[in-house]
Formats: structure tokens, C-alpha cells, sequence
């Protein structure tokens, strides 16, 4: 056809095509609606949605495993479903055996990251669990055990998850140790060092040793708690190191902002993990727990796993330094 011969199109043929052209675009998407209206998932009333106290006795050994609590915690296992979010990331997370770490593991991986997790050795079954369900949601999954209480193990890890993951993005300190004490009288110097070694000193090892490696659009995540701003009286060691922990998150914020690298907080309240069952609370607390709160009972890790993800996210790119509370209506973050 001779150039001669095309008619350019009149402003109202144009704007027919383009109202066609956007009238198949929202068909189209009342079309892609469809089948998510068809999975979409019942409303769910947050009071009702899990179990609540009275709760059974039970205690364990310190570190205590998911896998031996009653009920059993729900980190995600049957429910999480991701949509892409962390495509291609890779993750470390400290505690990734149970409880948030581990809701955070599941999470990660179904959102796309492959993910290597840190736990005690005694934590074997617990983790061997994790790792087979980051592989089922079709990521790499690294197990590294050691006791975060030392120095040149806290280097090593971050070492051996750059070279199992070929890099790091998203950091999550998570680990923590806590021991109810009714009274200051009755903690050893031996069991507050170990506090602060696990809850301070790991930490401030582990960020060191990945610092070097994360670029910008990284992510740090570490999880403090409402203990930060309102203890309870049988905390006085566990407590305070989370004010520490609620304080580097504002400071390296502000420290890391320059390098793109994020640094936020979450701050749960009573969670049913394991940390509660062998030696974080008093029976007579767990027979309760998180009876106080708005909601009467406790969370379950899984509810705080979007959070992980929100922070963890480049979607949530202009947040750093927060903390990002979820405490069954109590707590400030
Ligand atoms: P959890 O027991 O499932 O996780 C804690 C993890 O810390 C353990 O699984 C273990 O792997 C790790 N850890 C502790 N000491 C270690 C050491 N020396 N070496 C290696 N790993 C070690 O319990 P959780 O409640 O999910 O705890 C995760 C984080 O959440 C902790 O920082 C805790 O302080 C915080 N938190 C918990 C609650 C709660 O009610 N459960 C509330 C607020 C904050
Ligand atoms: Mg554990």
C-alpha cells in the first residue's frame, strides 16, 4: 500500500481502539479475577482462628523442639501460599528451626528465595523438617548448626551461606534465648552472659560478617519483642536486650541507609514456640498464655511470617529502622 493511500486514523477511531482495547483489558481482568474469587479464602475471625488458653502442662530442655509441643505450633506448614515476592533472593536466618524463624524460612522459600537457616545442634529434628519444606517449595535449603554464643562460628556461618547460596540478601537475626527468673536474685553472671551473648553479642557478630556482602537492596530483619518497651517483671536479663535489639535497628537504619540496606524490626508478643516451653515461662504463665492480650491467647508463628516477608520485601523499600509490632492488641512495637 502507497503511503498515499493510509488515512491517518480520525481522533474518534483512535479512541474507539483504545476503548476496545481497554474494554478486553478489564474483561480481561474481571476474566483473571475469576478463578481468584473461586480460591479466595473465608474471613476468618482472629479470635476463634487458633487455640487458646487453657493450655496443657508441658515443659522441655532448653532449646525445646516445635515438633514435641501440644498443641503443635503452626509456622506455616499447610496454610502459607506465596506469590513470587522474594523471587530469586537469598536468605539466612537465624533460629530457622522453630517458632518465627522458621515461619519465616517456609514463608521465604514459597515466596521464591532459597534459604539457609542457623539452629542448635540439639534442634536436629526440628530443622531436618524446615529444610525439606523449603526443598518441597522448589528453593535451595542449607542447614548450618552451631552455637551462635561463639565468636568464629557466628563468621563461619555467614561464610558458609554466601558460598552455599552464592551471595546474601536478606539477613534475619532472629535466634534469642529467654529464661524466666521471678527475681534478679536468682540469675547466675553464667545465665545472664548467656542471655547476652546469644541476644547482643550474636548479633553484632553475624551483621559484621555479612556486612560485607549485602548490596544495595538488601535486607536486615531482627526480632525483638514488646519486652523492648514494657517487660515483665520475670524478664529482667531477656528484656533488656531487646530495648538493645529495638535500638540497633534505629541505629543501623540510620547507619546503612547511605549503602541501600534496609534494617527493620518485629516486635511479637506471647508466640507459642518452643523458647516458652523450656524455661521462657513459668508453668503456671503457660498454662495462660497470652490470655492478657485483646485477642485472649497467643499468636502462632505463622501470623507474624507476612511481616517477615513485608521487611524482607523490596516493595516495602522506603521502610527501615521500624519496627513492626503484632501482639494480639497489647504491646507497643
Ligand atoms: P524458638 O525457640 O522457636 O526460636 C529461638 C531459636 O533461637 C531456637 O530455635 C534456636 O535455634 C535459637 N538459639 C537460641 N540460642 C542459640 C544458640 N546459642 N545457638 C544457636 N541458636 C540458638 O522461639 P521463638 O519464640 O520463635 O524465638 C525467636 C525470636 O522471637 C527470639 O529472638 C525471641 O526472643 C523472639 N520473641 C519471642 C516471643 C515469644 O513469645 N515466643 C515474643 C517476642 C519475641
Ligand atoms: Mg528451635
Amino acid at each position: 500500500m502507497d503511503s498515499n493511500n493510509r488515512s491517518p486514523l480520525s481522533r474518534r477511531q483512535v479512541v474507539g481502539v483504545v476503548g476496545a482495547g481497554a474494554a478486553a483489558a478489564a474483561v480481561g481482568s474481571a476474566r483473571a479475577q475469576e478463578p481468584l474469587a473461586a480460591t479466595a479464602q473465608p474471613l476468618t475471625d482472629p479470635i476463634s482462628k487458633y487455640p487458646k488458653p487453657p493450655f496443657k502442662q508441658q515443659s522441655q530442655p532448653w532449646p525445646g523442639l516445635a515438633g514435641r509441643m501440644e498443641p503443635r505450633p503452626d509456622h506455616g506448614e499447610k496454610s502459607y501460599k506465596g506469590s513470587g515476592r522474594l523471587a530469586g533472593r537469598k536468605a539466612l536466618i537465624t533460629g530457622g528451626d522453630s517458632g518465627m524463624g522458621r515461619a519465616a524460612a517456609i514463608a521465604f522459600a514459597r515466596e521464591g528465595a532459597d534459604v539457609a537457616i542457623n539452629y542448635h545442634p540439639d534442634e536436629e529434628p526440628d530443622a531436618r523438617e524446615v529444610v525439606a519444606l523449603i526443598e518441597q517449595a522448589g528453593r535451595k535449603g542449607l542447614a548450618i548448626p552451631g552455637d551462635l554464643r561463639d565468636e568464629k562460628f557466628c563468621q563461619d556461618l555467614v561464610e558458609r551461606a554466601v558460598q552455599g547460596l552464592g551471595g546474601l540478601d536478606i539477613l534475619v537475626s532472629n535466634a534469642g534465648r529467654q529464661q524466666a527468673h521471678a527475681s534478679i536474685l536468682d540469675i547466675s553472671s553464667e545465665q545472664f552472659d548467656w542471655t547476652m551473648k546469644t541476644n547482643i553479642y550474636a548479633p553484632f557478630w553475624i551483621i559484621k560478617a555479612a556486612l560485607p556482602h549485602l548490596k544495595p537492596g538488601s535486607a536486615i530483619i531482627a526480632t525483638t519483642s514488646e519486652q523492648a518497651t514494657d517487660p515483665t517483671p520475670d524478664l529482667y536479663d531477656y528484656a533488656q536486650t531487646k530495648a538493645a535489639t529495638t535500638n540497633f535497628v534505629r541505629s543501623l537504619g540510620k547507619q546503612l541507609a547511605s549503602k541501600g540496606i534496609r534494617v527493620n524490626g518485629v516486635a511479637p508478643g506471647p508466640i507459642w514456640t518452643p523458647l516458652q516451653v523450656s524455661g521462657g515461662a513459668s508453668i503456671e504463665k503457660l498454662e495462660k498464655f497470652g490470655a492478657q492480650t485483646p485477642f485472649g491467647r497467643p499468636g502462632q508463628p505463622v501470623e507474624l511470617a507476612g511481616i517477615y516477608v513485608q521487611l524482607a520485601s523490596s516493595e516495602n523499600s522506603y521502610a527501615t529502622g521500624q519496627v513492626y509490632g503484632a501482639a494480639g492488641g497489647n504491646g507497643l512495637p
